[in-house]
Protein backbone atom coordinates (compact mmCIF):
# COMPACT_ATOMS: atom_id res chain seq x y z
CA UNK A 1 0.00 0.00 0.00
CA UNK A 2 1.59 3.37 -0.52
CA UNK A 3 1.23 4.83 3.06
CA UNK A 4 3.05 7.96 2.19
CA UNK A 5 4.96 9.44 -0.58
CA UNK A 6 8.16 10.77 -0.67
CA UNK A 7 11.04 12.26 -3.48
CA UNK A 8 10.18 14.69 -5.83
CA UNK A 9 9.32 14.76 -9.39
CA UNK A 10 10.50 17.53 -12.14
CA UNK A 11 10.12 18.66 -15.17
CA UNK A 12 11.21 21.17 -17.69
CA UNK A 13 10.02 22.41 -21.16
CA UNK A 14 11.72 24.35 -24.27
CA UNK A 15 10.02 26.27 -27.00
CA UNK A 16 6.37 25.78 -26.50
CA UNK A 17 3.93 28.67 -26.43
CA UNK A 18 1.88 26.85 -23.38
CA UNK A 19 4.89 26.20 -21.34
CA UNK A 20 3.21 26.88 -18.20
CA UNK A 21 0.13 23.86 -19.16
CA UNK A 22 2.37 21.42 -20.27
CA UNK A 23 4.43 21.66 -17.04
CA UNK A 24 1.47 21.65 -14.91
CA UNK A 25 0.12 18.28 -16.63
CA UNK A 26 3.92 16.69 -16.54
CA UNK A 27 3.77 17.91 -12.44
CA UNK A 28 0.05 16.38 -12.62
CA UNK A 29 1.55 12.80 -13.83
CA UNK A 30 4.26 12.51 -11.36
CA UNK A 31 2.52 13.58 -8.59
CA UNK A 32 2.82 10.48 -7.64
CA UNK A 33 6.19 12.04 -6.80
CA UNK A 34 5.54 14.42 -3.58
CA UNK A 35 2.62 15.72 -2.38
CA UNK A 36 3.39 18.01 -0.23
CA UNK A 37 4.22 20.99 -2.44
CA UNK A 38 4.32 22.11 -6.14
CA UNK A 39 5.56 24.58 -8.73
CA UNK A 40 6.18 26.11 -11.79
CA UNK A 41 8.55 28.58 -12.61
CA UNK A 42 8.60 30.12 -16.46
CA UNK A 43 10.64 32.76 -18.63
CA UNK A 44 9.14 35.27 -21.45
CA UNK A 45 12.60 35.47 -22.44
CA UNK A 46 13.25 38.13 -20.07
CA UNK A 47 11.83 37.90 -15.92
CA UNK A 48 11.26 34.35 -14.41
CA UNK A 49 7.58 33.81 -12.96
CA UNK A 50 7.20 31.57 -10.10
CA UNK A 51 4.50 29.86 -8.84
CA UNK A 52 4.66 27.58 -6.25
CA UNK A 53 2.68 26.70 -3.05
CA UNK A 54 1.59 23.57 -0.26
CA UNK A 55 -0.65 21.07 -2.05
CA UNK A 56 -1.49 18.84 -4.95
CA UNK A 57 -0.70 20.30 -8.32
CA UNK A 58 -4.27 20.48 -9.64
CA UNK A 59 -5.20 22.30 -6.75
CA UNK A 60 -2.29 24.83 -6.84
CA UNK A 61 -2.55 25.56 -10.80
CA UNK A 62 -5.83 27.07 -11.48
CA UNK A 63 -6.29 28.76 -14.82
CA UNK A 64 -5.76 32.17 -13.63
CA UNK A 65 -2.48 31.02 -11.45
CA UNK A 66 -1.67 29.71 -14.85
CA UNK A 67 -2.12 32.74 -16.48
CA UNK A 68 0.48 34.38 -14.73
CA UNK A 69 3.38 32.70 -16.21
CA UNK A 70 3.81 33.55 -19.56
CA UNK A 71 6.99 32.35 -21.53
CA UNK A 72 7.43 29.41 -23.60
CA UNK A 73 9.83 27.71 -21.37
CA UNK A 74 9.31 25.77 -17.83
CA UNK A 75 10.98 24.05 -15.36
CA UNK A 76 8.40 22.23 -12.58
CA UNK A 77 8.56 20.46 -9.21
CA UNK A 78 6.42 18.43 -7.48
CA UNK A 79 7.95 17.63 -3.81
CA UNK A 80 7.92 15.40 -0.66
CA UNK A 81 10.21 16.94 1.87
CA UNK A 82 12.85 14.72 2.28
CA UNK A 83 16.00 17.39 3.04
CA UNK A 84 14.84 20.74 4.65
CA UNK A 85 12.05 20.75 6.92
CA UNK A 86 8.25 21.11 5.62
CA UNK A 87 7.45 24.62 4.89
CA UNK A 88 6.44 27.09 1.82
CA UNK A 89 9.81 28.15 1.48
CA UNK A 90 11.64 24.90 0.89
CA UNK A 91 8.78 24.68 -2.27
CA UNK A 92 10.60 24.29 -5.35
CA UNK A 93 11.71 25.75 -8.16
CA UNK A 94 14.28 28.61 -6.29
CA UNK A 95 14.37 31.06 -8.26
CA UNK A 96 17.17 34.34 -8.02
CA UNK A 97 18.56 37.02 -9.63
CA UNK A 98 22.26 36.70 -9.73
CA UNK A 99 25.54 37.71 -11.44
CA UNK A 100 24.52 34.95 -14.06
CA UNK A 101 21.09 36.84 -14.61
CA UNK A 102 17.86 35.41 -13.89
CA UNK A 103 17.46 31.62 -12.92
CA UNK A 104 15.63 28.83 -11.32
CA UNK A 105 16.53 25.58 -10.62
CA UNK A 106 14.10 22.52 -9.34
CA UNK A 107 15.75 19.19 -8.12
CA UNK A 108 15.26 15.05 -7.60
CA UNK A 109 17.40 13.52 -5.06
CA UNK A 110 19.76 14.34 -1.85
CA UNK A 111 23.48 16.14 -1.95
CA UNK A 112 24.86 14.18 0.63
CA UNK A 113 27.92 16.80 1.12
CA UNK A 114 24.71 20.21 1.04
CA UNK A 115 25.82 20.60 4.42
CA UNK A 116 29.27 21.25 3.93
CA UNK A 117 29.55 23.25 1.18
CA UNK A 118 26.73 24.91 3.32
CA UNK A 119 29.02 25.64 5.98
CA UNK A 120 31.71 26.99 3.04
CA UNK A 121 29.22 29.12 1.28
CA UNK A 122 27.84 30.50 4.64
CA UNK A 123 31.59 31.14 6.11
CA UNK A 124 32.49 33.29 2.32
CA UNK A 125 29.04 35.62 2.64
CA UNK A 126 26.39 33.67 1.45
CA UNK A 127 22.99 34.24 3.01
CA UNK A 128 20.44 31.06 2.69
CA UNK A 129 16.71 31.59 2.54
CA UNK A 130 15.50 27.82 2.92
CA UNK A 131 16.77 24.75 4.62
CA UNK A 132 16.60 22.79 1.58
CA UNK A 133 19.74 21.39 0.31
CA UNK A 134 18.75 22.99 -3.49
CA UNK A 135 19.48 26.37 -2.76
CA UNK A 136 23.30 25.47 -2.34
CA UNK A 137 23.58 24.75 -5.97
CA UNK A 138 22.48 28.53 -6.62
CA UNK A 139 25.16 30.09 -4.41
CA UNK A 140 27.78 27.76 -5.89
CA UNK A 141 26.90 29.36 -9.15
CA UNK A 142 26.58 32.90 -7.86
CA UNK A 143 30.07 32.49 -6.31
CA UNK A 144 31.60 31.03 -9.57
CA UNK A 145 34.20 32.67 -11.66
CA UNK A 146 33.18 31.39 -15.04
CA UNK A 147 31.64 33.87 -17.41
CA UNK A 148 28.88 31.65 -18.07
CA UNK A 149 26.11 29.89 -16.70
CA UNK A 150 26.64 26.36 -18.10
CA UNK A 151 29.96 26.99 -17.13
CA UNK A 152 29.51 27.90 -13.53
CA UNK A 153 26.91 25.19 -13.66
CA UNK A 154 29.68 22.86 -14.84
CA UNK A 155 31.86 23.95 -11.67
CA UNK A 156 29.15 23.65 -9.34
CA UNK A 157 27.89 20.08 -10.33
CA UNK A 158 31.35 18.93 -9.68
CA UNK A 159 31.62 19.88 -6.32
CA UNK A 160 28.53 18.06 -5.32
CA UNK A 161 28.45 14.50 -3.84
CA UNK A 162 25.45 12.29 -3.82
CA UNK A 163 22.18 12.09 -6.15
CA UNK A 164 20.81 14.87 -8.15
CA UNK A 165 18.66 15.41 -11.22
CA UNK A 166 18.12 18.85 -12.12
CA UNK A 167 16.39 21.55 -13.68
CA UNK A 168 17.37 24.76 -14.42
CA UNK A 169 15.69 27.59 -16.03
CA UNK A 170 17.87 30.50 -17.43
CA UNK A 171 15.85 33.51 -19.57
CA UNK A 172 16.47 32.21 -22.81
CA UNK A 173 17.63 28.30 -21.77
CA UNK A 174 16.90 25.33 -20.12
CA UNK A 175 19.97 23.44 -18.65
CA UNK A 176 19.14 20.04 -17.12
CA UNK A 177 21.72 17.72 -15.70
CA UNK A 178 21.74 14.07 -13.69
CA UNK A 179 24.75 13.16 -11.24
CA UNK A 180 27.38 10.86 -12.49
CA UNK A 181 26.24 7.86 -11.02
CA UNK A 182 22.79 8.42 -12.27
CA UNK A 183 20.81 7.39 -9.23
CA UNK A 184 17.51 9.57 -10.20
CA UNK A 185 15.89 9.14 -13.07
CA UNK A 186 15.47 12.02 -15.80
CA UNK A 187 13.85 11.36 -19.16
CA UNK A 188 13.83 13.47 -22.58
CA UNK A 189 11.52 13.47 -25.10
CA UNK A 190 10.06 15.51 -27.72
CA UNK A 191 6.94 17.70 -29.13
CA UNK A 192 6.19 18.92 -32.61
CA UNK A 193 3.22 21.61 -32.04
CA UNK A 194 3.79 23.01 -35.34
CA UNK A 195 5.53 21.63 -38.43
CA UNK A 196 9.04 21.52 -37.94
CA UNK A 197 9.54 23.24 -34.50
CA UNK A 198 10.29 20.58 -31.81
CA UNK A 199 9.85 21.26 -27.87
CA UNK A 200 12.05 19.56 -25.83
CA UNK A 201 10.66 17.87 -22.48
CA UNK A 202 11.98 16.97 -19.37
CA UNK A 203 10.85 14.84 -17.14
CA UNK A 204 11.50 12.42 -14.15
CA UNK A 205 9.36 10.05 -15.32
CA UNK A 206 8.02 8.98 -19.01
CA UNK A 207 4.09 8.92 -17.99
CA UNK A 208 4.69 12.74 -18.07
CA UNK A 209 5.01 12.58 -21.54
CA UNK A 210 2.38 10.15 -22.38
CA UNK A 211 0.04 12.95 -20.93
CA UNK A 212 1.56 15.85 -23.59
CA UNK A 213 2.11 13.69 -26.58
CA UNK A 214 5.77 13.94 -26.05
CA UNK A 215 7.99 11.31 -28.09
CA UNK A 216 10.31 9.62 -25.67
CA UNK A 217 14.11 10.22 -26.71
CA UNK A 218 16.38 8.37 -23.96
CA UNK A 219 17.09 9.28 -20.95
CA UNK A 220 19.93 12.48 -20.22
CA UNK A 221 23.18 10.31 -18.69
CA UNK A 222 24.64 10.03 -15.87
CA UNK A 223 27.23 13.12 -15.65
CA UNK A 224 25.30 14.05 -18.92
CA UNK A 225 24.43 18.28 -19.06
CA UNK A 226 22.04 18.64 -21.88
CA UNK A 227 21.57 22.51 -22.69
CA UNK A 228 18.70 23.76 -24.62
CA UNK A 229 18.78 27.23 -26.55
CA UNK A 230 17.90 29.60 -29.17
CA UNK A 231 20.97 27.84 -30.97
CA UNK A 232 19.84 24.65 -30.49
CA UNK A 233 20.50 21.55 -28.66
CA UNK A 234 23.79 20.27 -27.10
CA UNK A 235 24.84 17.18 -25.02
CA UNK A 236 28.32 17.17 -22.82
CA UNK A 237 29.66 15.18 -20.45
CA UNK A 238 30.43 18.00 -17.96
CA UNK A 239 32.07 14.93 -15.27
CA UNK A 240 34.45 11.60 -15.52
CA UNK A 241 32.55 8.54 -15.64
CA UNK A 242 31.87 7.06 -12.40
CA UNK A 243 30.61 3.68 -11.79
CA UNK A 244 26.64 3.73 -11.96
CA UNK A 245 24.37 4.12 -8.68
CA UNK A 246 20.48 3.81 -10.48
CA UNK A 247 18.02 3.50 -7.71
CA UNK A 248 16.56 0.36 -7.91
CA UNK A 249 13.80 1.24 -5.78
CA UNK A 250 12.50 3.54 -8.65
CA UNK A 251 11.51 0.05 -10.22
CA UNK A 252 10.84 -1.55 -6.81
CA UNK A 253 8.43 1.23 -5.48
CA UNK A 254 8.66 4.74 -6.46
CA UNK A 255 7.79 5.23 -10.48
CA UNK A 256 4.79 4.56 -11.83
CA UNK A 257 4.37 1.21 -13.72
CA UNK A 258 3.68 2.91 -17.03
CA UNK A 259 6.99 4.72 -16.83
CA UNK A 260 10.00 3.68 -18.41
CA UNK A 261 12.86 4.23 -15.90
CA UNK A 262 16.49 4.04 -16.62
CA UNK A 263 15.67 2.53 -20.09
CA UNK A 264 13.36 -0.28 -18.90
CA UNK A 265 9.50 -0.57 -18.61
CA UNK A 266 8.93 -0.56 -15.04
CA UNK A 267 6.16 -2.92 -15.03
CA UNK A 268 8.40 -5.22 -16.85
CA UNK A 269 10.73 -5.39 -13.61
CA UNK A 270 7.66 -5.46 -11.01
CA UNK A 271 6.20 -8.32 -12.91
CA UNK A 272 9.62 -10.29 -12.93
CA UNK A 273 10.05 -9.52 -9.26
CA UNK A 274 6.46 -11.71 -8.48
CA UNK A 275 7.40 -14.14 -10.87
CA UNK A 276 10.94 -14.92 -9.11
CA UNK A 277 9.46 -14.22 -5.77
CA UNK A 278 6.71 -17.36 -6.80
CA UNK A 279 9.66 -19.23 -7.85
CA UNK A 280 11.87 -18.72 -4.45
CA UNK A 281 8.95 -18.59 -2.63
CA UNK A 282 5.71 -20.75 -3.00
CA UNK A 283 3.06 -21.14 -0.66
CA UNK A 284 0.24 -23.86 -0.76
CA UNK A 285 -2.73 -21.02 -1.08
CA UNK A 286 -5.91 -20.59 -2.82
CA UNK A 287 -5.12 -17.05 -4.30
CA UNK A 288 -2.85 -13.93 -4.86
CA UNK A 289 -3.75 -10.66 -3.63
CA UNK A 290 -2.40 -7.18 -3.88
CA UNK A 291 -1.89 -4.77 -1.98
CA UNK A 292 -2.63 -2.12 -3.86
CA UNK A 293 -1.47 -0.33 -5.72
CA UNK A 294 2.30 -1.12 -5.17
CA UNK A 295 1.47 -4.77 -4.91
CA UNK A 296 -0.03 -5.04 -8.24
CA UNK A 297 2.17 -5.87 -10.95
CA UNK A 298 4.26 -7.89 -8.91
CA UNK A 299 0.88 -9.81 -7.55
CA UNK A 300 0.13 -10.18 -11.87
CA UNK A 301 3.62 -11.71 -11.99
CA UNK A 302 3.42 -14.17 -8.54
CA UNK A 303 -0.31 -15.17 -10.04
CA UNK A 304 1.04 -15.85 -13.75
CA UNK A 305 4.39 -18.22 -12.32
CA UNK A 306 1.96 -20.02 -9.61
CA UNK A 307 -0.96 -20.75 -11.64
CA UNK A 308 -2.77 -19.48 -8.55
CA UNK A 309 -5.96 -16.88 -9.35
CA UNK A 310 -5.34 -13.02 -9.21
CA UNK A 311 -8.14 -11.82 -7.19
CA UNK A 312 -8.65 -8.20 -6.17
CA UNK A 313 -9.53 -8.76 -2.94
CA UNK A 314 -8.33 -5.29 -1.68
CA UNK A 315 -9.99 -2.40 -2.73
CA UNK A 316 -8.61 1.33 -2.70
CA UNK A 317 -10.04 4.61 -2.00
CA UNK A 318 -8.19 6.20 -4.11
CA UNK A 319 -9.70 9.73 -2.88
CA UNK A 320 -8.21 9.45 0.63
CA UNK A 321 -7.23 13.20 1.25
CA UNK A 322 -4.63 14.66 3.50
CA UNK A 323 -6.84 15.11 6.74
CA UNK A 324 -9.82 13.73 7.34
CA UNK A 325 -12.34 13.65 10.14
CA UNK A 326 -12.08 10.90 12.75
CA UNK A 327 -15.52 10.24 14.82
CA UNK A 328 -15.07 11.00 18.43
CA UNK A 329 -15.28 7.55 19.32
CA UNK A 330 -12.06 6.35 17.85
CA UNK A 331 -12.33 3.31 15.15
CA UNK A 332 -9.87 0.97 15.71
CA UNK A 333 -6.98 0.85 12.49
CA UNK A 334 -8.79 3.93 11.07
CA UNK A 335 -6.10 5.22 8.73
CA UNK A 336 -5.85 1.85 7.06
CA UNK A 337 -9.63 1.38 6.88
CA UNK A 338 -9.95 4.58 5.14
CA UNK A 339 -7.65 3.59 2.16
CA UNK A 340 -7.99 -0.44 2.36
CA UNK A 341 -11.50 -2.16 2.58
CA UNK A 342 -11.70 -6.14 1.81
CA UNK A 343 -13.77 -8.17 -0.33
CA UNK A 344 -15.40 -10.94 2.18
CA UNK A 345 -16.69 -12.83 -0.80
CA UNK A 346 -13.20 -13.53 -2.24
CA UNK A 347 -10.94 -14.29 1.01
CA UNK A 348 -13.81 -16.23 3.41
CA UNK A 349 -12.18 -19.80 4.23
CA UNK A 350 -9.27 -18.67 1.67
CA UNK A 351 -5.83 -19.43 1.97
CA UNK A 352 -4.37 -15.98 0.61
CA UNK A 353 -0.87 -14.69 -0.99
CA UNK A 354 -0.40 -11.09 -0.30
CA UNK A 355 1.80 -9.57 -2.11
CA UNK A 356 3.36 -6.01 -1.60
CA UNK A 357 6.52 -4.35 -1.95
CA UNK A 358 7.99 -3.44 1.13
CA UNK A 359 7.75 -3.81 4.81
CA UNK A 360 9.51 -0.47 6.25
CA UNK A 361 8.07 -0.62 10.08
CA UNK A 362 5.81 -2.92 9.35
CA UNK A 363 2.57 -1.12 11.11
CA UNK A 364 1.00 -1.06 7.98
CA UNK A 365 1.91 -4.40 7.05
CA UNK A 366 0.14 -6.01 10.27
CA UNK A 367 -3.10 -4.20 9.90
CA UNK A 368 -3.36 -5.38 6.61
CA UNK A 369 -2.73 -8.70 7.27
CA UNK A 370 -5.65 -8.19 10.40
CA UNK A 371 -7.70 -6.86 7.89
CA UNK A 372 -7.52 -9.68 5.95
CA UNK A 373 -7.93 -12.52 8.11
CA UNK A 374 -11.12 -10.29 10.26
CA UNK A 375 -12.70 -10.72 6.30
CA UNK A 376 -12.35 -14.79 6.93
CA UNK A 377 -8.94 -15.87 5.33
CA UNK A 378 -7.68 -18.87 6.62
CA UNK A 379 -4.23 -18.06 6.32
CA UNK A 380 -2.14 -15.05 5.05
CA UNK A 381 1.33 -15.61 3.53
CA UNK A 382 2.73 -12.65 2.92
CA UNK A 383 5.43 -12.11 0.06
CA UNK A 384 7.71 -8.48 -0.03
CA UNK A 385 9.04 -7.63 -4.01
CA UNK A 386 12.56 -6.47 -2.62
CA UNK A 387 15.04 -7.80 -0.02
CA UNK A 388 14.38 -6.45 3.68
CA UNK A 389 15.10 -2.67 3.82
CA UNK A 390 17.80 -2.59 6.49
CA UNK A 391 19.32 0.68 5.82
CA UNK A 392 17.99 4.26 4.89
CA UNK A 393 18.63 5.92 2.07
CA UNK A 394 20.44 9.01 1.56
CA UNK A 395 19.67 9.84 -2.05
CA UNK A 396 16.31 10.85 -1.67
CA UNK A 397 14.16 8.28 -0.72
CA UNK A 398 12.11 9.05 2.78
CA UNK A 399 12.80 5.84 4.95
CA UNK A 400 13.08 6.56 8.65
CA UNK A 401 16.00 5.93 11.08
CA UNK A 402 17.85 2.51 10.94
CA UNK A 403 15.74 2.29 14.80
CA UNK A 404 13.21 2.15 12.91
CA UNK A 405 12.95 0.11 10.27
CA UNK A 406 11.97 -2.94 11.26
CA UNK A 407 14.77 -5.39 9.03
CA UNK A 408 17.28 -3.67 10.41
CA UNK A 409 16.61 -4.68 14.01
CA UNK A 410 14.55 -7.85 13.68
CA UNK A 411 15.07 -11.29 11.92
CA UNK A 412 12.50 -12.85 9.16
CA UNK A 413 10.78 -14.81 11.57
CA UNK A 414 10.57 -11.80 14.09
CA UNK A 415 8.91 -9.79 11.42
CA UNK A 416 6.41 -12.50 10.18
CA UNK A 417 5.48 -12.88 14.28
CA UNK A 418 5.06 -8.84 14.19
CA UNK A 419 2.90 -8.68 11.18
CA UNK A 420 0.86 -11.62 12.50
CA UNK A 421 1.49 -13.60 9.35
CA UNK A 422 1.47 -17.32 9.00
CA UNK A 423 4.41 -16.84 6.43
CA UNK A 424 6.60 -14.07 5.19
CA UNK A 425 9.27 -14.30 2.51
CA UNK A 426 11.40 -11.37 1.03
CA UNK A 427 12.95 -11.74 -2.59
CA UNK A 428 17.20 -12.73 -2.89
CA UNK A 429 18.89 -9.55 -3.63
CA UNK A 430 20.31 -11.83 -6.60
CA UNK A 431 16.96 -12.34 -8.09
CA UNK A 432 16.01 -8.24 -7.88
CA UNK A 433 19.71 -8.45 -9.71
CA UNK A 434 18.06 -10.13 -12.29
CA UNK A 435 14.87 -8.86 -12.73
CA UNK A 436 16.09 -4.90 -13.40
CA UNK A 437 18.66 -7.35 -16.00
CA UNK A 438 21.66 -5.53 -14.00
CA UNK A 439 23.89 -7.72 -15.25
CA UNK A 440 26.52 -4.77 -14.72
CA UNK A 441 26.46 -3.78 -10.88
CA UNK A 442 24.78 -0.47 -12.27
CA UNK A 443 21.98 -0.19 -9.78
CA UNK A 444 22.17 1.08 -5.99
CA UNK A 445 21.06 -1.31 -3.31
CA UNK A 446 21.96 0.22 -0.19
CA UNK A 447 18.79 0.09 1.24
CA UNK A 448 18.84 -3.93 0.93
CA UNK A 449 22.81 -4.20 1.33
CA UNK A 450 23.91 -0.82 4.05
CA UNK A 451 26.58 -0.81 1.31
CA UNK A 452 26.23 2.73 0.53
CA UNK A 453 27.48 3.93 -3.66
CA UNK A 454 29.37 7.33 -2.12
CA UNK A 455 31.92 8.42 0.56
CA UNK A 456 30.18 10.43 2.67
CA UNK A 457 31.76 13.80 3.65
CA UNK A 458 30.12 14.01 6.99
CA UNK A 459 28.36 10.96 7.92
CA UNK A 460 27.21 11.70 11.52
CA UNK A 461 25.66 14.28 10.07
CA UNK A 462 23.54 12.41 7.73
CA UNK A 463 22.88 10.35 10.55
CA UNK A 464 21.69 12.13 12.97
CA UNK A 465 19.95 13.67 10.04
CA UNK A 466 18.32 10.28 9.67
CA UNK A 467 16.13 10.43 7.28
CA UNK A 468 16.19 13.89 6.63
CA UNK A 469 18.24 13.68 3.76
CA UNK A 470 16.99 15.88 -0.73
CA UNK A 471 13.79 16.59 -2.63
P1 LIG B 1 4.78 -0.67 6.99
O1 LIG B 1 4.15 -2.01 7.16
O2 LIG B 1 4.26 0.30 8.03
O3 LIG B 1 6.24 -0.77 6.97
O4 LIG B 1 4.31 -0.07 5.61
C1 LIG B 1 4.56 -0.77 4.44
C2 LIG B 1 3.90 -0.03 3.31
O5 LIG B 1 4.57 1.21 3.05
C3 LIG B 1 3.96 -0.81 2.03
O6 LIG B 1 2.63 -1.01 1.60
C4 LIG B 1 4.73 0.03 1.04
O7 LIG B 1 4.09 0.14 -0.22
C5 LIG B 1 4.79 1.38 1.63
N1 LIG B 1 6.16 1.89 1.44
C6 LIG B 1 7.24 1.23 1.08
N2 LIG B 1 8.32 2.00 1.02
C7 LIG B 1 7.92 3.21 1.34
C8 LIG B 1 8.58 4.45 1.46
N3 LIG B 1 9.88 4.61 1.24
N4 LIG B 1 7.83 5.47 1.82
C9 LIG B 1 6.54 5.32 2.04
N5 LIG B 1 5.85 4.19 1.94
C10 LIG B 1 6.53 3.15 1.60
Amino acid sequence: MDKFHEECGVAAIYGHPEASKLAYLALYALQHRGQESAGISTSDGELIHTKKSMGHVADIFTEPVLQELPGSLAIGHTRYSTAGDTVERNAQPFSVHCNKGRIAVAHNGNITNAAELRKDLESRGSIFQASSDTEVILHLVAHSREKTLAGALREALLQLEGAFSLVFLAQDRIIVARDPQGFRPLAMGQLEFSAGTPAYVFASETCAFDLINAVYMGDVQPGEMVIVGPEGISRDRYAPHRPLSQCVFEHVYFSRPDSIVFGRAVQESRENMGRYLAIESPADADIVVPVPDSGNAAAVGYSSESGLPYRQALIRNHYVGRTFIEPSQAIRDFGVKLKLNPVRSLLEGKSVILVDDSIVRGTTSRKIVRMVRNAGAREVHMRISCPPTISPCFYGVDTPNKSELIAANSTVEEIRRFIEADSLAYLSMNALQRCVADDRGEYCYACYTGNYPTDFVNIEQLVRAGKKAGG
